[in-house]
Formats: structure tokens, sequence, C-alpha cells
């Protein structure tokens, strides 16, 4: 049944569960107690979660769609998993959704897959587990069309069960959540937490914001928009990733709002498209004048980026 489904209602529902399954090893990691941490750069960590996590992700996406590129932000090495990493069920909320035309006959070639295993990993080394998420996008061509965003760490009130995994598809909407409007009348904005720096707060005092919420995650950013807690994500730095930003991007899209650079364009997410979202992030809620807050920005941020 589910292989006469489209390729990217696979792909998409293949990544509902694997982002769960790698919720999961997050959790048995961070138990264990044993991070692993190696330093790839300044101010950039990855830890024995973030390996794990990518490793079942795409071993589990890469045997199911052989012919689709997947970009992982831990490397390209594929290697030995356990087999009970590997998922190859598929969520069937998201098996059960209609396409828009454009989206049906999409071929496996033209289907780039960014995978963040653990977006957050700063926060995650120092406890703040509920900025973690594990990020899933689908980009065909160049734009990013779906995407998965996990919370490792969110707990269920009803069952206390782990683990919220929410969807979005271009046309097709969110699943998983419902959006929450941001209130009327207040201006919030929510930044990075640890990869902050002049620029970065020069674009923020020009917002004349009421409030800002620093938290970490590009995931756990876009997700507050979604969630009403904020009205704007300001990021005047180059320090985000494709793999940061192509879900938190397609969902917000799929859900009425919009993640472009701070020129107002669109980032690319083909094979080819530069690793660094080189040019600053600004993504606004559902229902938000995007316009407005670019029009905020200074020229002189937009030099030094
Ligand atoms: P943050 O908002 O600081 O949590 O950053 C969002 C995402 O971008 C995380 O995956 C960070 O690791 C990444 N990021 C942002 N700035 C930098 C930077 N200066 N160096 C490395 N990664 C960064
Ligand atoms: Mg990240
Ligand atoms: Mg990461």
């Amino acid at each position: 049944m589910a292989q006469c489904q489209p390729l990217i209602t696979r792909l998409i529902a293949s990544s509902v569960t694997a982002a769960a399954q790698a919720g999961k090893i997050i959790r048995d990691v961070m138990n264990k107690g044993e991070l692993n941490i190696v330093e790839k750069g300044k101010n950039d960590l990855q830890t024995e979660a973030d390996r794990s996590a990518q490793n079942c992700i795409i071993e589990s996406l890469s045997r199911q769609f052989p012919g689709v590129t997947i970009i992982g932000e831990e490397g390209s090495s594929r290697c030995e998993v356990p087999p009970h990493w590997i998922v190859t069920d598929m969520d069937q909320e998201v098996l059960n959704v209609k396409l828009p035309e454009h989206l049906e006959n999409v071929a496996p070639k033209d289907v780039c897959v960014w995978v963040d295993p653990l977006d957050g990993t700063s926060e995650f080394t120092q406890g703040l587990l509920d900025h973690v998420t594990v990020l899933v996008g689908v980009a065909v061509g160049k734009k990013a069309v779906g995407g998965v965003i996990h919370q490792p760490y969110s707990k269920n009130p009803q069952t206390s069960s782990m683990g919220r995994t929410l969807w979005g598809i271009d046309g097709v909407g969110v699943g998983g959540f419902k959006p929450v409007p941001p209130p009327q009348g207040r201006r919030i904005i929510t930044t990075t937490r640890s990869h902050s720096n002049k620029t970065v707060q020069e674009a923020l005092d020009a917002m004349s914001p009421d409030e800002i919420l620093r938290v970490g995650g590009a995931g756990h950013k876009v997700l507050l928009l979604l969630e009403g807690k904020a009205h704007a994500y300001v990021f005047a730095s180059p320090g985000c990733k494709k793999w940061d930003t192509c879900a938190p991007e397609a969902i917000l899209r799929a859900a009425g709002g919009t993640l472009t650079d701070l020129n107002g364009d669109l980032y690319p997410y083909d094979p080819k498209a530069p690793h660094p979202n080189a040019k600053g992030v600004l993504a606004t809620a559902p229902g938000e004048n995007h316009a407005f807050y670019l029009s905020k920005i200074p020229d002189s941020v937009k030099q030094e980026l």
C-alpha cells in the first residue's frame, strides 16, 4: 500500500519515524551519561548523541530511498549501525495525505534531504534538554517543501511518554500539533543563546523588541513561532547551516509563516547549495508581516554579512 504513495509522501512518513527513533537514541545516550564530546570548530560541539542519531536517520532513509541525496550535519561516512536503530515503518497520518499536484511525481534525483540529527548541541551538553530537536528537511530542486521536527524531551501530559513529532508539507499543512498565533500588541523576538555577537545584537536592537527569548536551536526557535510564543526569529550571523533551516522553513511555510535571509531572499536547498546560511536568518510567525521585520534590519548589519 505504502509503495503506491508518491515519493515525497513516503519520504516524510519515513522521516517522522526515523526522527522519533533518533530522539530515543539521544535520550539513551544522555541517560548513559557518556557524551564523548568532540570540538568540531569554535563554539561548535558534537556528541555521541549527534553521531548516533545521524547514523540512525541516514541508514534508515538511504536504505529505503537509494536515489535520493541525503546530507547530514555530521558528515557522510556511513558505518555499521545496530539493526534495531534502523526503522522501516512509516507514519500512517502522513501516508494518508493528498499531495498538491506539483509534488506528486517527483523523481529521487531531484530530491535532497537535509538532516540535523541534534539541533541545539550546545544546550544539550548543558542539560537544557527542551531546546533540543531532531530536524529532517526535504527539498525538491532548490525549494524546501517538507520537513519534520522531533522534540525528544517533550512530555505528553496524558501518557507521560517522551517525544513529540511535528511535520509539514508545502500545500498540505502541518501535522502533530496545532499552531497558535502570537499575542497582539507586543513584539517578542527569539534568537541565539550561545552564538551571539555585536552584529546579532545590533539587528535585535533595531527591532525594538518588548522581549527577547534567547534559546538554543533553530528548530526550537521556529517552534516558538508556531506555538505563539514569539513573533520573529532574528539571527544576523552566517552560523546557521542548511540542515538547521530546511525542515523549519518548510514547516513554517506550510503553517503560513516565512523564513528567508536578511535580504528577504529564500535559501536554496539543492545538493550543491553552500552549507552556511551566509546572509543570516529571519523567520516570522504565521500572520506576521515579514516585510516589516526586513525593513528594520540596518544596512550596516547587512553589510557585515
Ligand atoms: P543557535 O541559535 O545558536 O542555537 O544556532 C542555531 C543553529 O546554528 C545550531 O545548530 C548552531 O550550532 C548553529 N550555529 C549558529 N551559529 C553558529 C556558529 N557561530 N558556529 C557554529 N554553529 C553555529
Ligand atoms: Mg543545528
Ligand atoms: Mg546539530
